[in-house]
């Protein structure tokens, strides 16, 4: 009889583990706000002025004195006309100026009438047909961001909005993570590049490689710096060779295959003989095959990442989200890794119950909840392309359609 296997690591033992060893790189640089799109903030963003600079009008229409204005139908003399990008003068008793949206307020003046409650009388009068409040229309000084806030703090993910919040700061460079030095390669001696043979001609045995397509992508959309040293074959030495030459200069050396316990499985051994093998083989499904260590660099610079995702393509993108993505946003800095998980409506039985935790890829219908793609297999990659998240199922449970799940949208995840 065989002995016993160990009882495999759960996802909740693995990732403190893991992300205790993502030290953030600490390497920075200087960028266009323009390019920092997708980067990480290095340096608290604290403001230098107010935004807005100073009142300013939320309306085209007219400045006013409210105290001119006791009843409606007060008639005042327009005075002057004060567009965006110019400023006024003061506004005296009995006076109106012709103001734009975002002109400055001028001073005396303690509120904007719409330019629909004014209407035009001859000799540059207007007549205000409502009384308004003090405050009205205008936009105060510093009511988006007052001078010294701090506006976004470091380990902030930049995107749209906070490029152009950067940049309402006169922020015209950002100082960001450097992006991660990644080394990604696939192992496999039926893995063949799409292009080079045709899919009619395709050798019995033969599959394309597609890992290499997501992963890359995945990669790339976590700020990363790729290197695709593309297929290693199924031997030992070539894969001692591919990592040992990968340590160097990266941070993070990314495989996909290799990585279970087949005779052909070299990464594992080759790990070990180069460095350290942290943790291997998780309870999740799919992705068991997983491995976290550290390939040592050449003369005493210390180690590289290793992290190596199974061949499977559907385990390999599983577990790259749920582990190589926290690994990589830590190593530039941020903070809050983990996706958001929703309560959804499961649609659909799944009366059995695995020993593993199940990541189950759905998709929202149009009643508010959650269909199952029909084939859950680890090599079905059609799953996550017809699925919009997945179910993240505890071990040993089931569902029972009507049940409330906890849900990962792909649109979170992937980004
Ligand atoms: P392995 O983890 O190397 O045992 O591979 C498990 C399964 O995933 C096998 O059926 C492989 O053919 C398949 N596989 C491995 N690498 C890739 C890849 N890069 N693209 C597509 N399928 C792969
Ligand atoms: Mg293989």
């Amino acid at each position: 009889m065989n002995a016993p296997r160990p009882p495999l690591l759960t996802l909740d033992e693995a990732l403190p583990n893991l992300l205790a060893r993502a030290q953030p790189l600490g390497v920075t640089e200087s960028v266009a706000t323009f390019d920092a799109d997708g980067r990480v903030l290095a340096r608290d963003l604290v403001a230098e002025l107010q935004v807005p600079p100073q009142d300013n009008s939320a309306m085209d229409g007219y400045a006013v004195r409210c105290a001119d204005i006791a009843a409606p139908n007060a008639t005042l003399r327009v005075t002057q006309r004060i567009p965006a990008g110019s400023h006024g003068r003061t506004l005296g008793p009995g006076e109106a100026a012709r103001i734009f949206t975002g002109a400055p307020i001028p001073p005396g003046a303690d509120a904007v009438v719409m330019q629909e409650d004014g209407e035009p009388q001859p000799e540059d009068r207007v007549c205000i047909k409502a009384v308004p409040s003090p405050g009205a229309w205008i936009r105060r000084s510093g009511e988006d961001i007052t001078r010294g806030r701090t506006v976004l703090t470091a380990g902030t993910r930049l995107g749209p909005g906070e490029l152009g919040l950067a940049a309402s700061l006169g922020c015209d460079r950002l100082t960001v993570a450097a992006r991660p030095r990644v080394a990604l390669f696939s192992t496999g001696d039926e893995l063949v590049m799409p292009g080079t043979v045709a899919p009619t001609d395709m050798a019995p045995g033969a599959i394309y490689n597609s890992n290499r397509f997501f992963l890359r992508a995945l990669l790339q959309r976590m700020g990363c710096q790729v290197s695709d040293l593309g297929i290693v074959p199924d031997r030992r030495e070539a894969t001692l060779q591919a990592l040992a030459d990968a340590a160097g200069p990266h941070d993070l050396i990314l495989t996909s295959g290799g990585v279970s316990v087949g005779e052909e499985d070299h990464i594992k051994p080759a790990v070990q003989a180069l460095g350290e093998l942290h943790l291997w083989s998780l309870a999740i499904k799919p992705g068991k095959p997983f491995a976290l260590g550290a390939v040592r660099r050449p003369s005493g610079q210390g180690t590289a990442h290793f992290m190596g995702l199974p061949g499977n393509p559907v385990s390999s993108f599983v577990t790259f989200l749920l582990l190589v993505r926290p690994f990589l946003w830590r190593l530039q800095g941020v903070d809050r890794v983990d996706p958001v998980r929703q309560p959804m409506r499961a649609d659909f039985d799944w009366p059995k119950p695995d020993r593993r935790r199940e990541f189950l890829r759905v998709r929202r219908n149009g009643q508010g909840g959650l269909d199952l793609f029909p084939n859950q297999s680890s090599g079905v990659l059609t799953s996550v392309v017809w699925g919009d998240g997945v179910i993240d199922l505890q071990a040993g449970a089931t569902i029972a359609r009507g049940d409330t799940v906890s849900f990962i949208s792909f649109v979170e995840w992937l980004s």
